[in-house]
């Protein structure tokens, strides 16, 4: 397969605060503003920007839970806004969710054996004989013996439970695994587990995640790619390597900086993070991280700057840290993500 698996094109979500009539001047929330990336086949993407800042909604979007209010998502260059109810069925199978709390997205009346092999019935019939030999394949894969298919979720622990979603989404061999926050709720070293399980699912199968997590920390030692939003908006977009080593945001700066430091060797940046995050009902004008934003100049308060290539292969969007190319329009920028 040539070219990337998903493809999202200036993906923009507003949630209007009520739905009048007079569809004109009511204010809306701004939960998602002109995101564009691409996610290649074995490829992980993390998403990463504090609380509110739009990550589950472009997850919302891209499993087309919720319909945008611009632009595009394309798997394998077809657009999913225009598929119809087979093509649409076909398409789910390709991506599946892993969600923060299993507990409650699993159904507490079935068995665990119940729970992942529910998503293959939902296509095909299976023998009593196949659903079982399929749920200790599934539970395996995750790395759990064949007695938990009779247990209830209540009767697991919340790592056997994140493990429980990982498998119920691998039941359908997808090509795509959003996983929202799929590891926040859990321990630090249960964390660590899922992550390696995460990865080496990946290394087998092939399958390409979109990792979303508030904590900038999680990300750290997974992905190849992470895209840092904040207010609805992708601000720098860069290898994992190069962004943790270098962040050219002063946004990215600061959440790194902010995130706990398990290696006591490595230089703390001095940007502190103060302020609240703005509300996205009425977010600042120009870059909306400027109020918050220790660099900010005048522009800053009037333009929202667009996403410009560097050189390392990352895009900002920032006038101080990477100023546009007056030659070079930012769309061309938006061309290579
Ligand atoms: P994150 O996952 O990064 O925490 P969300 O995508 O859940 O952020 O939310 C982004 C913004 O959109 C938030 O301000 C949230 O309150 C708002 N939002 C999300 N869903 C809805 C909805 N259905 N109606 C109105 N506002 C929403
Ligand atoms: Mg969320």
């Amino acid at each position: 397969m040539s070219g990337p698996l998903l493809k999202v094109e200036n993906l923009t979500k507003h949630y209007p605060l009520s739905a009048g009539l007079l569809k004109k001047n009511i204010p809306s929330v701004r939960a998602v503003e002109d995101v564009s990336f691409s996610v290649e086949p074995a490829e992980t993407l993390c998403i990463v920007g504090e609380s509110g800042c739009g990550k589950s909604t472009v997850a919302r979007l891209l499993m087309r839970l919720v319909e945008p209010t611009a632009g595009r998502v394309l798997i394998d260059g077809t657009d999913i806004a225009g598929l119809k109810k087979d093509a649409l069925r076909g398409w789910r199978r390709r991506m599946q969710m892993v969600f923060q709390d299993p507990y409650s997205s699993l159904n507490p009346r079935l068995t665990a054996g119940q729970i992942i092999t529910e998503p293959v019935e939902n296509f095909e019939r299976l023998s009593r004989k196949q659903r079982e030999a399929l749920a200790a394949d599934l539970l395996a894969e995750v790395g759990m013996s064949s007695e938990m298919m009779h247990r209830l979720p209540s009767e697991m622990s919340g790592g056997q439970r994140q493990r429980l979603g990982i498998a119920r989404a691998l039941a359908l061999k997808p090509e795509l695994i959003i996983a929202d926050e799929a590891v926040s709720a859990l321990d630090v070293s249960v964390q660590a587990q899922i992550l390696n399980l995460l990865m080496n699912l990946q290394q087998k199968m092939g399958v390409a995640f979109i990792f979303i997590s508030h904590d900038l920390s999680v990300v750290e030692h997974i992905g190849h790619r992470v895209a840092v939003m904040y207010l609805g908006r992708i601000v720098e977009l860069a290898p994992r390597e190069a962004l943790f080593a270098k962040p050219v945001h002063p946004y990215t700066e600061a959440l790194i900086a902010a995130a706990p430091v398990p290696d006591p060797t490595r230089v703390r940046l001095e940007v502190p993070l103060e302020g609240e995050v703005p509300s996205p009902l009425n977010p600042p004008s120009g870059c909306a991280f400027h109020p918050r934003c220790p660099f900010a100049v005048d522009r800053c308060r009037i333009e929202v700057p667009p996403l410009v290539s560097m050189s390392d292969g990352r895009v900002v969007a920032c006038h101080v840290r990477a100023p546009p190319v007056a030659s070079r329009p930012s769309r061309h920028a938006l061309e290579r993500i």
